[in-house]
């Protein structure tokens, strides 16, 4: 193999952090807790912006940590990659622990899944280490978030609202999100459903990192 090949062999240099919109973003697992019908991953590609995000194995909270370098550089420290960060929570509490006293910003994109699969409500833990959290609502109702994400465990829609719910008493920033053009899927009625809860509503763009 080629030095050229090497360089852009996942399974030799695997993306842990990729920078995009003067952000650094992390992508800590494969693992996730939802099947979205929409992924890449399940349309046979790990790409997402022209990063290829397939991991053969998950970094250790220190690599993670060594990879961002000086988080300085950036505005905001964001776990988002082709798998579920919350899956790996300790990792993630770690190293958003580290950089975080290194004057971090950090913002966690999930599908608000983590109390429900952990057995616990997680959402005390994230305290004074998450700044942000962004939480893929993604339907306005059970039915049409199962046919959409999938889930692998029963309750999905109504555990990931109780989580963003719970998590404003701990987190600065919470925002539910939805994907516009989802088929099915009333992104007004998604919008209200997120002010009755109490937290912020962003409308987002298919396969587009934020
Ligand atoms: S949560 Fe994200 S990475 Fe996981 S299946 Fe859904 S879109 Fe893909």
């Amino acid at each position: 193999m080629s030095a050229e090949q090497t360089e852009h062999d996942p399974a030799v240099n695997p993306t842990i952090s990729y920078e995009l919109h003067g952000n650094c973003y992390l992508n800590i697992t494969y693992h996730c807790t939802l099947r979205c019908a929409f992924c890449p991953k399940f349309n046979g590609s790990w790409e997402v912006q022209g990063f290829d995000l397939r991991l053969f194995e998950e970094p250790s909270a220190e690599k993670v940590v060594e990879e961002v370098g000086d988080p300085d550089r950036y505005k905001q420290i964001v776990f988002c990659g082709l798998g579920e960060p919350t899956t790996r929570l300790d990792v993630l509490l770690e190293v958003a622990e580290q950089l975080k006293a290194q004057g971090a910003t950090i913002r966690v994109n999930t599908d608000g899944l983590a109390s429900l699969i952990h057995g616990r409500d997680v959402a005390p833990e994230l305290a004074g280490k998450v700044d942000a959290l962004s939480i893929s609502m993604n339907a306005h109702n059970s039915e049409l978030y199962d046919r959409h994400c999938r889930p692998k465990c029963e309750g999905g829609f109504e555990a990931m609202l109780d989580f963003a719910r719970k998590a404003k008493a701990y987190v600065p920033s919470v925002t539910l999100t939805a994907i516009d053009g989802l088929e099915g899927v009333d992104i007004d009625a998604c919008e209200k459903i997120a002010a009755e809860i109490g937290v912020a509503f962003r409308r987002r763009v298919l396969d587009e990192v934020g």
